[in-house]
This record gives C-alpha cells, sequence and structure tokens, in this order.
C-alpha cells in the first residue's frame, strides 16, 4: 500500500485520461437520488452525494442478463443447442463506490465463486472490475457499517481508497489494480508524508455513526428456536412484500431464470428475483413452502443474520449501508429485527 495526494484541480484531467482503458462508472443524479451509473466521456462522477439509492452490485451482477440463447426449429443445423452469448468483460472501474459497497461485493463473491460452484459471468466480471471507493466523511444516521464488519473508511475490499481532505484526495492505493488505474491516470504525487490525515478522518467519521447493532449472540442461536420465535408476525405486519428493500441491498444475490421464447428461438434470462415475493418459492405444483408475508420476511432475516452467519462464520450478510432502513415504505428495520434475534431466548417475550 502507499498514499498519493491528488489535486481536485488534477481530478478531471485524470479521469479523463482512464476513459480509453476503462468503462467508467461512478454516482450521478437521477432525480432525487444519485445512483450508479455509466459515465459518458468527458462526464464526472457526482463525488459529493451521500449515498446511493440502489447499489453498485449491477456493474457486476446485471439485473437480467442473457445466460444462451436456443432454436427448435429443426431446419436450422444447430437447433436444440444451448449457444453461448457474447459478454463484455473488458476492464471498467467504479469511481466514488462506497466502502461499504465493494465489502458488499467481496461478500457476494463467496456465493458466486467458491470451491463448489464459480459463476462464469460473475467471475469474468469482478476480475476485470477496479474500485476506487470513497470514503465518507459524514455517513448518514441510518449507515451503521461500524457494527457490521466494514466502516466508512473501510480499506480491505477496494483497490483504491480516496479521502477527501478539502482542496485535494489522499489516495491509499491498495492493490496493483489499483497501481495500474492511478498510473493510467497520471496520479502519482507522493502523499506519504499525510498518511496520517486519513487515520484522524478515519477516527472522526467513525465517531459519528452512533448506529449500532449487536451480532456476538447470533451464531449461538438454535435455528429452530429462532426460526419459531414469537416476534416474527409482529415484525411482518406492516411489510407489503414489495420487494424494494431486495432490489436495493448489495448484498441480496438470489436470481430467477425464466424462458423467454418467441416462436421457435429462445433464450434463457437470469434476473434478480426477492424472497419477498410469493413467487420466489411457489413450486409448479402450486404448493409454496413460504405461503405468507411472515414466512418471507422470516427468510429476509434468517438468511441475512443466521443462515448466512452459521454457513460461513464471516459475520453477517450485511454491510449496513442503511439502505433498507431508508427505503422501506412501511419501516421496517434491519437493527430493530436484528437486536430481536440477538436478544432472543427461547420462552421469553422480546420487547
Ligand atoms: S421494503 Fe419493507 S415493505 Fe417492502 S418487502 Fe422489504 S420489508 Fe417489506
Ligand atoms: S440488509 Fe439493508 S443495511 Fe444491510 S446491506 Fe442490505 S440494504 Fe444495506
Amino acid at each position: 500500500m502507499r498514499v498519493i495526494k491528488i489535486d481536485k484541480k488534477d481530478w478531471e484531467s485524470g479521469v479523463g485520461k482512464l476513459s480509453g482503458d476503462y468503462s467508467l462508472y461512478g454516482p450521478v443524479k437521477q432525480g432525487a437520488f444519485h445512483n450508479f451509473a455509466p459515465l459518458e466521456k468527458g462526464q464526472m462522477p457526482d463525488l459529493d452525494y451521500v449515498n446511493t439509492r440502489m447499489s453498485p452490485k449491477s456493474v457486476v451482477y446485471p439485473q437480467c442478463e442473457t445466460m444462451f440463447e436456443y432454436t427448435l426449429d429443426e431446419n436450422q443445423p444447430d437447433h436444440h443447442v444451448n449457444k453461448e452469448i457474447p459478454k463484455d468483460y473488458s476492464p471498467r472501474a467504479i469511481l466514488g463506490i462506497r466502502p461499504c459497497d465493494v465489502k458488499a461485493i467481496d461478500l457476494v463473491n463467496i456465493n458466486f465463486d467458491n470451491p463448489e460452484y464459480q459463476d462464469p459471468w460473475w467471475v469474468q466480471r469482478r476480475a476485470a472490475l477496479t474500485t476506487v471507493a470513497l470514503a465518507c466523511n459524514n455517513p448518514c444516521s441510518t449507515c451503521f457499517c461500524t457494527s457490521a464488519g466494514t466502516g466508512p473508511f473501510d480499506d480491505s475490499s477496494a483497490d483504491v481508497l480516496l479521502a477527501d481532505m478539502g482542496d485535494y484526495y489522499l489516495a491509499k492505493v491498495m492493490t496493483e489494480k489499483g497501481e495500474a488505474l492511478v498510473g493510467k491516470a497520471g496520479f502519482d504525487q507522493d502523499g506519504s508524508a499525510e498518511a496520517g490525515a486519513i487515520d484522524d478522518a478515519a477516527k472522526a467519521a467513525e465517531a459519528k455513526i452512533t448506529s449500532k447493532i449487536e451480532t456476538d449472540k447470533l451464531g449461538d442461536k438454535v435455528t429452530t428456536e429462532l426460526y419459531d420465535a414469537d416476534f416474527w408476525e409482529d415484525v411482518a405486519f406492516a411489510c407489503i412484500n414489495c420487494g424494494t428493500c431486495t432490489y436495493l441491498c448489495p448484498t441480496c444475490w438470489c436470481f430467477d431464470i425464466q424462458d423467454e421464447v418467441q416462436g421457435t428461438d429462445g433464450c434463457r434470462m437470469r434476473n434478480w428475483d426477492t424472497c419477498m415475493s410469493a413467487l420466489f418459492t411457489k413450486h409448479g405444483t402450486g404448493h409454496n413452502p413460504r405461503p405468507n408475508k411472515t414466512a418471507r420476511v422470516r427468510q429476509r432475516f434468517m438468511h441475512k443474520l443466521k443462515y448466512y452467519v452459521d454457513k460461513y462464520e464471516n459475520g453477517i450478510a450485511c454491510v449496513g449501508c442503511g439502505r433498507c432502513v431508508q427505503q422501506c415504505p412501511v419501516n421496517i428495520d434491519i437493527r430493530r429485527v436484528c437486536d430481536l434475534m440477538n436478544r432472543f431466548e427461547p420462552g421469553k417475550e422480546c420487547a
């Protein structure tokens, strides 16, 4: 790791030099919200944003993608053959991604790239990705990253971590990919003499995060007892199963596979799906093992805060970005649910 200094007056020209080597993504204002989007040539990421409505996971894991196509027309020589679709695995960089969202990409990687299964599309897109994270000097009131395994200046997943120091950025270059990117941008001013300022800014930012969750007892709970806890009806009461919480979450990875057929030609699509939808678990027989919203809400929280904890021993499947807290239309708050789960004792009602 090394620290470099980037004067803000040099930022735009440096980013401009990257566009020949990378497809660039960054936060841009879209209506009332910021979201990550491809940057046109000459377009700068808006680094004055606080957080985006949607997470940037679609850069690695598109909301809809074609897996393969086929024809059933027996007059065609390749009928009934699944044909691979050409995909874009060229280098891409996300400028201004938040540290929690980079951490989330590592977390989702556990699902898509592990010894038992390697998803070819995820693996190649992630390999093509360079992340330039922007540390949070002013976290939101709904952020609880410091108790969810990350933090506003977490540099453990990013290729480069930018800290905004006013007229300039201090950048921690963490990886070879990060070195390649800053080299192409022409950023090379030594900032090591000021490296301590990053630690000071990190402490100040962490002190602003007063929202915290406790997760220390989740792993000790008996799964079946937690599953049968009496608080699930209450937690789920107001939920309208809209799925907002899962679509905007950087760590939700569930998908559905559908065939789209026109005449004799078809393709197989992979689309993000949500455990909050009744159709997600509905069997072809009509049976649904999660037949009501209480079962679906419970699944969302049990997956993030119990099943994942037990399966991977890697903390919780949440990075504390606070998006679901902000955007749930009926104010269901994962921090409260985590507290109920962590304090749960069988036979004792949780308040
Ligand atoms: S955003 Fe809220 S209301 Fe919508 S599915 Fe999630 S918990 Fe339910
Ligand atoms: S569960 Fe909510 S707070 Fe946690 S990572 Fe997902 S959207 Fe962010």
